[in-house]
Parts: C-alpha cells; sequence; structure tokens
C-alpha cells in the first residue's frame, strides 16, 4: 500500500514538473518574441535626496506588456531570461536603452541626473560585458561618471576575483556601482571593504520597518551608518509614507526611491514630473 502511494505521489509530481517546464517553454517563447516585437520597454523610477526631495537619479525598470494589455513583472520573467541566455541581448538592448533616455533626459532638465541600470549575475559574468558596457558608452555618447549599475549583493558570493577585477575595470571608465537589495545578502562585511562600490541601496524589507508603533529603525541605521564608514553613499528603497522619510531624515540617510515620492514612470509622465520638481524647488 506505501509502494502504490508512493508511486501515485510520483506521478503527480512528474505531471507538474511537465507542466511547469511547458509552461516555462512557452512563456520564454513569447518572451523572445516580445523581445523581437518590441512589447518590451522601460519605466524609470526618480531618485530623491532626502533632506529636500530634489531629483538625483532615475532607475531604468524592464517592463513586458503582453498583446492583451497585461503586464508581466520583470521578477518573472528575468530569471527566464537569465537561465536561457537571452539575458545578454536584452541586456544590452536595455543598457542602451536606458542610456539613450538620460541623454534626452539631460536636454529636457536642469537636474543633473545619474541613471540607474540593473544588471543580473549572468551578465555581469559574461565575457563580452565589458565590451558591451563599452560600446554602448561610446555609441549613445553618455557620461560614463552618470550611469550607475546596479548588481546585487550575490555576486560578491561568487568567484571573488574575477568580481573584483570587474568591478575595478567599471570604476576605471568612470562609470559607479551600486550594491541593490543590500542586507538581504550577507556577504562578508569584509569583503564589500575591498570592493570598488560606490553606493548601498538599503533593501525595501528594511525600509518597511520604518513605519508604525513598532518601527525598528536598528537594521537601516546600522547600514547608513556602515556606508559612511566605507566612505560610501546611501539610498533607501520602497519609501512610501512621509513616516518612513522623517526616519530616514533621523538616521542621516541621503537618498531615497519609492511610491512616495513617484512610481515608475513612462518618459512623457517624467518628464512632466520632473518640471513639477523644477517649479517646487525654484
Ligand atoms: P530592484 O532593482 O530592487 O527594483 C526595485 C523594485 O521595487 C521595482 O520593482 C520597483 O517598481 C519596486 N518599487 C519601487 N518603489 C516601491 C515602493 O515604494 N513600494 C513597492 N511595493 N515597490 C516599489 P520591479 O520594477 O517590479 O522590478 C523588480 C526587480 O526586477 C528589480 O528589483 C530588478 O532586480 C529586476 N529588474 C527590473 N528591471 C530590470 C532590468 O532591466 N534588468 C535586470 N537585469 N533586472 C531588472
Ligand atoms: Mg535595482
Ligand atoms: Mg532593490
Ligand atoms: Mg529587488
Amino acid at each position: 500500500k506505501a509502494k502504490e502511494s508512493l508511486r501515485g505521489g510520483h506521478c503527480y509530481f512528474t505531471k507538474e514538473m511537465e507542466q511547469e517546464t511547458e509552461t516555462r517553454f512557452r512563456l520564454l517563447h513569447n518572451l523572445r518574441k516580445a523581445f523581437d516585437g518590441d512589447r518590451l520597454f522601460m519605466m524609470y523610477q526618480p531618485q530623491v535626496s532626502v533632506a529636500d526631495g530634489r531629483p538625483v537619479g532615475v532607475e531604468a525598470l524592464l517592463r513586458w506588456r503582453t498583446e492583451d494589455g497585461a503586464m508581466i513583472p520583470p521578477d518573472r520573467f528575468i530569471p527566464l531570461a537569465e537561465s536561457s541566455g537571452l539575458i545578454i541581448h536584452l541586456g544590452e538592448w536595455v543598457m542602451r536603452t536606458a542610456m539613450l533616455q538620460l541623454r534626452r533626459l539631460q536636454t529636457q532638465t536642469t537636474f543633473n541626473l545619474r541613471m540607474g541600470i540593473n544588471v543580473s549575475m549572468a551578465q555581469f559574468r559574461h565575457p563580452e560585458f565589458l565590451g558591451v558596457l563599452d560600446r554602448a558608452i561610446a555609441e549613445t555618447g553618455v557620461d560614463p561618471s552618470n550611469i550607475e549599475l546596479e548588481v546585487t549583493e550575490s555576486i560578491a558570493m561568487i568567484d571573488r576575483l574575477a568580481v573584483s577585477r570587474t568591478l575595478s575595470s567599471i570604476a576605471e571608465r568612470g562609470v559607479k556601482i551600486a550594491i541593490d537589495d543590500f542586507g538581504t545578502g550577507f556577504s562578508s562585511l569584509s569583503y564589500l571593504e575591498r570592493l570598488e562600490v560606490d553606493r548601498l541601496k538599503i533593501d525595501k524589507s528594511f525600509v518597511d520597518k520604518l513605519q508604525g508603533d513598532t518601527a525598528d529603525p536598528r537594521l537601516s541605521e546600522m547600514i547608513v551608518n556602515l556606508a559612511k564608514d566605507l566612505d560610501l553613499e546611501v539610498i533607501a528603497e520602497g519609501v512610501e509614507t512621509d513616516e518612513q522619510l522623517e526616519w530616514l531624515k533621523k538616521i542621516n540617510c541621503d537618498e531615497a526611491q519609492g511610491y512616495f515620492f513617484a512610481r515608475p514612470l513612462e518618459e512623457t509622465w517624467l518628464i512632466e514630473w520632473l518640471r513639477e520638481q523644477e517649479q517646487r524647488l525654484l
């Protein structure tokens, strides 16, 4: 009897897996089609100074709009693009699109903005990565010091020598590096000290705690202090309320990003938002 139920369980499992493989396969097929058919586009979320809300940059965030108008979030298709190798072309397109957008923004606003571009691990480790970066910079004519690549802490867990070499090469070009979702990966702090990075992005999960009667600013504050000790800049992600912003001021966090200031916006709305900020700060 036990054997029977075991086998039953096994069959069920296999069918589930088969279905999942099929779903992934179909999704990947559709993703390639979407990429070729211009159904992928970028949105840009403002980043501001905590002190006065002055815009300091934007983060480029990838979007997929299907033919029936539905939006598929990047968390669902980026991992798929990564495991299939599509991320290399897709990542190159993202880089160029964001850089061209920055050049356009620079003619449309008086703020000196930087452009944050997410780079996944597979892209970062690809042998052509620096070549792709150089070509994108050269062909878009963007100032490298206004570009900030966002990588997650997990890159610090892989081949350390190769990673620190790549980071140094990026720094040589004047391009900035931010560690995204900082605090969730727990890489060794002594290792972090030796890496050439410019900014820590405090993960939203810590920012969520700067809220309510049971607010707990300890981890956010630790990250801010760590950044200061290491001479790094620091930005808080996922700021949704006034109360969170007040905490960030109290713990001396430099910059913030989140729905409280602005959601990710398409170009037209981004420019409109920037104009409003210019009016406000005049
Ligand atoms: P991330 O780089 O940590 O981006 C921040 C995410 O938080 C974005 O989600 C953004 O829309 C969301 N967010 C910002 N402010 C708030 C807030 O106040 N509240 C809440 N609830 N969420 C907020 P999104 O756009 O869905 O992107 C998810 C992740 O997908 C990104 O996390 C990044 O890891 C990845 N991703 C997005 N675009 C790209 C891309 O072009 N290339 C690569 N490799 N990865 C990307
Ligand atoms: Mg990011
Ligand atoms: Mg993040
Ligand atoms: Mg994230």
